[in-house]
């Protein structure tokens, strides 16, 4: 820890805080940076999802050029890290795609995706056979895949490794983060209760984790459908997506419906022994907040709301966030993005 440089708080040890944090003590020279969470790793929404890199196409930044600028940043970050000696340890892993519809062709285009990825091209009619369905339209993709059980640990070593102090602790109001010079709010659907903020809305999810090793692509049908290779072998087996419910607990009836839908997909699921169901709250709002606020007198940039794509889009947020809180720190009062 340096004396001389800014104090700046970091509420939230999700993907989106921890990716914060690192990008800060990147970007300073000196850091003095403390984190804040009352949970960390498999008790975080961060570590519920697949991690898959496809936005749906409704995700929304402030404007259409920042939401792209958002998700090809992201894109590269991941890149960089899936291609140094790192990408083991950090938990990410490439992989190909099919996205299939029944019923709707523009469910398997992707206008925030299509120019960015290596591949994104339109399947071929004997692809459309691959698994079980009278499937009419399909797209075929590369993508990667981020697993939090892995990423977010090796995030909290290299924070910790630069100096960082964490508190586990719940941060009540920002009135108690007083002492520093800046916070980063990064709390996702915390942000609902610490800023008052009636914008953001659950969207309550609910997986299968499944031990399918020879599971080498993902598939994605109609009605949430979703079949995501993982680390360890470990398949993540979607979904449902229900809007401003709040529960959290594991409902056997969205169990039945996921599996009813993957095996008839991909009858060998079966055999895939599960190893766990979890839950989480999307923390939804459109757009994402990605701005500054003065709160009595406190600077805050608030990085939250990413709803079910904050894994996949957690540094292009993060790297707009530390530009602004960068910013401010100077004295500006907002950066040019
Ligand atoms: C079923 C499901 C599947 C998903 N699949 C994908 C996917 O494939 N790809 C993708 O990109 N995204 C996916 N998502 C979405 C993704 O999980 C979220 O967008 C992302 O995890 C949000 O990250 P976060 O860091 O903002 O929030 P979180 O992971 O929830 O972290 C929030 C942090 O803030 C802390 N916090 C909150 N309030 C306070 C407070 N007052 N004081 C102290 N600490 C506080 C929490 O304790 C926690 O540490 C999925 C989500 C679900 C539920």
């Amino acid at each position: 820890m340096n004396k001389d440089s800014p104090k700046i708080a970091v509420v939230g040890a999700g993907i989106v805080g921890l990716t914060v944090a690192k990008i800060l003590q990147e970007k300073l020279d000196k850091t003095n940076i403390t984190l804040f969470a009352e949970k960390f790793h498999h008790d975080t929404t961060s570590c519920v999802a697949a991690g898959i890199f496809r936005p749906g196409t409704s995700f929304k930044g402030p404007t259409p050029e920042i939401t792209k600028k958002w998700i090809n940043e992201s894109w590269y970050y991941w890149q960089d890290i899936l291609k140094s000696f790192e990408s083991v340890d950090a938990g990410i892993m490439a992989f190909d795609s099919y996205i299939f519809s029944k019923e709707n062709y523009h469910v398997t285009r992707n206008h925030l995706i299509e120019d960015l990825l290596p591949i994104y091209r339109p399947v071929q009619e004997d692809e459309l056979k691959l698994v079980n369905g009278d499937w009419k339209y399909g797209s075929y993709f590369s993508t990667l895949k981020v697993g939090c059980e892995k990423h977010l640990p090796w995030l909290e070593q290299i924070f910790k490794r630069k100096g960082g102090v964490i508190v586990n602790g719940k941060v009540d109001s920002f009135t108690s983060l007083a002492k520093y010079d800046l916070v980063l709010n990064c709390s996702g659907f915390g942000a609902k209760y610490l800023c008052n903020d009636h914008d953001l809305v659950p969207i309550r999810g609910q997986v299968v984790k499944a031990h399918a090793p020879w599971l080498k692509f993902a598939f994605y049908g109609d009605y949430d459908t979703y079949i995501i290779p993982g680390l360890d072998g470990v398949a993540t087996l979607g979904g449902v997506r229900q809007y401003d419910s709040y529960n959290m607990e594991v409902n056997k009836h969205d169990t039945a419906a996921i599996l009813e839908r993957v095996y008839e997909m991909l009858p060998a699921l079966k055999k895939a022994k599960i190893v766990d169901h979890k839950v989480g709250l999307r923390p939804h709002r459109v757009p994402v907040r990605v701005e500054p606020e003065m709160v009595g007198g406190l600077k805050v940039v608030h990085c939250y709301g990413h709803g079910g794509y904050g894994v996949m889009c957690a540094p292009g947020t993060a790297i707009h966030a530390v530009e602004i809180a960068i910013n401010l720190l100077k004295g500006n009062s907002r950066a040019h993005y």
